[in-house]
């Protein structure tokens, strides 16, 4: 559990607290929170299935890996990969990161970016080993 500070007279206050116990204002900022933890979890949730999606669609269609363009450059490249793949976990990362700024929920909006970075990894690492599996 950890402490916050109330925004009107200053004292530490339990970040449960729905009311400051000092001076009775209300805490909303707990609400606000919420919402952005919820908010973050429903983008990695979509970020998720699709790259889900994207390794379905790769594992039927495995030529897109094996594009060339004319230069002879993978047209569907690692790079091309996390550019389009896995950078949109950002969505998910930074309403956790707006939480840790707010002091508010920091324990477990850094457990959740710690998850985002190990999927986001594990993500990449299949598609390198995709690729290593055709040939590329
Ligand atoms: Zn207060």
């Amino acid at each position: 559990m950890s402490k916050i500070l109330c925004p009107y007279c200053r004292q530490e206050v339990e970040d449960t607290e729905t009311k400051c116990p000092y001076c009775t204002t209300s805490l909303v900022k707990k609400d606000y929170a919420k919402f952005l933890v919820t908010l973050s979890m429903i983008f990695y949730l979509l970020w998720v299935l699709g790259n889900t999606l994207c390794f379905k669609i790769l594992g039927s269609f495995p030529e897109i890996l094996r594009m060339r363009d004319e230069d002879g450059w993978l047209v569907f490249s690692i790079s091309e990969y996390i550019e389009l793949c896995i950078q949109p976990v950002l969505a998910a990362i930074i309403p956790c990161i707006i939480t840790i700024i707010k002091k508010v929920r920091k324990r477990e909006a850094i457990t959740f970016i710690c998850i985002y970075v190990f999927t986001a990894l594990l993500f990449t690492l299949g598609f390198l080993h995709l690729q290593k599996n055709l040939g590329v």
